[in-house]
């Protein structure tokens, strides 16, 4: 965006104190005099100074007045600039700056910000929320306070139970029961899911130990713990290391963990998680394609990544005995999937007629409500014991 470039004579009045203003000012050349609203002169600005901002970042009136000193060439820079820059800016940064600006106001001019709106409010509110979750959850993951649940994936033919998916959860001190899709995308943006991806593959593993003596090993298919990771956390060098001494640690080999990424984030970082999944896969860790069916992913592409399971959408799965077309893309995916030689997982099954389906199909495995909610490693041995009972489980 080319900005408009003004001329001005000496002693002229860009603007007086107590205006509104919808513009700031960079001096190209010349000088100008910054004075109080009583006149004082409050600094002398010359060539690079930027000027007129204050009143351009929280859209209230002037505070100061600015004359020219002699002749000045000045770039102007529009409210609408400014405030698409802002706007893409996040929002937790809007709000400390407006906040700055307020303080600066009244501490400095005793101007006090007005009565707010109630849109306004709400922004506020949302972005203490997200300042408040970020400080607790450094605070929670110092301490070891979030915490895995557990959902059972099931063999759709044998009925026996192959592994689990660890899903994050944070247990707040006041707000309750946090879901990962509320914190996750926060510890992306403050770098905290560096330490947090860390943890959960830590802990993942070391709940393994336990639960698998829970899963039954097939012919074709071995018991396994997944574990999402965002991709963030593929960019960090200490991850691969990482996975491999808690393994080591807790003697357990490398094809019972899988990670999971989903296929947005596969596609979107095609360069840089092409060599993390070889690395990974080489060591023999199971990759899992996340969330398919949602990005698009071509044939080529997927032949081209390291790639040994496909976990169909919920969003297909979940409607797919009522919708047609629905029930067509989890046939097709299922085949792909066959064919590529993939082991293949429905995601978001919920009821029986759904899981009768996707065994007719020929699905290898699957996982949703249906089955079981996430639940607490300590909760497993219970459902285990009950699912079998009901003959949900093989026994
Ligand atoms: P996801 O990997 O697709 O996980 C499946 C989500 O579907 C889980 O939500 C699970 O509780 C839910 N679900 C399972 N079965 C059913 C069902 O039958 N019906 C319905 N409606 N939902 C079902 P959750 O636990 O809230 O996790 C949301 C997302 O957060 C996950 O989606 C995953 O992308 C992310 N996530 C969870 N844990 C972690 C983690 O440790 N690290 C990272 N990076 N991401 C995580
Ligand atoms: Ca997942
Ligand atoms: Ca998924």
């Amino acid at each position: 965006m080319s900005l408009p470039r003004e001329t001005y004579p000496a002693e002229y009045t860009i603007f007086e104190y107590g205006t509104p203003g919808d513009c700031a000012y960079i001096i190209e050349s010349g000088s100008v005099r910054v004075s109080s609203y009583d006149n004082r002169c409050l600094a002398i600005l010359g060539p690079g100074a930027l000027f007129g901002e204050v009143a351009l970042l929280d859209q209230q009136v002037r505070t100061a007045t600015v004359r020219t000193i002699e002749e000045a060439v000045l770039i102007r820079i529009e409210r609408g600039h400014m405030e698409e820059l802002l706007r893409r800016t996040d929002p937790v940064i809007r709000h400390l700056l407006k906040i700055l600006l307020e303080r600066f106001r009244a501490n400095y001019l005793g101007i006090h910000p007005p009565a707010r709106n109630l849109n306004s409010h709400s922004d506020q509110l949302q972005a203490l929320r997200t300042l408040t979750l970020t400080r607790d959850l450094s605070y929670a993951l110092d301490n070891d306070k979030p915490t895995l649940y557990y959902q059972p994936v099931v063999d759709c033919v044998t009925h026996e139970l192959i592994g689990f998916e660890a899903l994050i959860r944070w247990p707040h001190p006041t707000q309750g029961m946090i879901m990962p899709n509320e914190f996750i995308g926060l510890a992306e943006k403050t770098g905290l899911i560096h330490p947090l991806g860390l943890w959960v593959l830590q802990r993942a593993i070391s709940d393994w130990a336990t639960l698998r003596q829970f899963c039954s090993q097939g012919p074709l298919m071995h018991p396994f713990v997944s574990v999402n990771v965002s991709a963030d956390e593929l960019s960090d060098p200490r991850l691969i290391d990482s996975i491999f001494v808690h393994l080591e640690a807790r003697g357990i080999p490398p094809h019972e963990l899988k990670i999971e990424l989903t296929e947005t984030v596969v596609i979107e970082n095609r360069e840089s998680v092409g060599d993390m999944l070889q690395a990974l896969a080489g060591r023999g860790i199971g990759i899992a394609l996340d969330d398919f069916g949602t990005g698009y992913a071509s044939m080529e592409y997927l032949r081209s990544l390291p790639i040994s399971t496909l976990k169909i959408d919920r969003s297909f799965v979940q409607d797919m005995t009522q919708i047609s077309s629905s029930d067509e893309i989890v046939h097709s995916a299922i085949r792909l999937g066959a064919s590529l030689g993939m082991t293949v997982v429905a995601e978001g099954v919920e009821n029986e007629a759904t899981a009768k389906r996707l065994g007719a199909f020929g699905c290898h495995l699957a996982q949703g409500f249906y089955y079981a909610e996430p639940m607490p490693a300590m909760e497993v041995a219970a459902w285990v014991a009950q699912a079998k009972r009901s003959g949900m489980l093989d026994r």
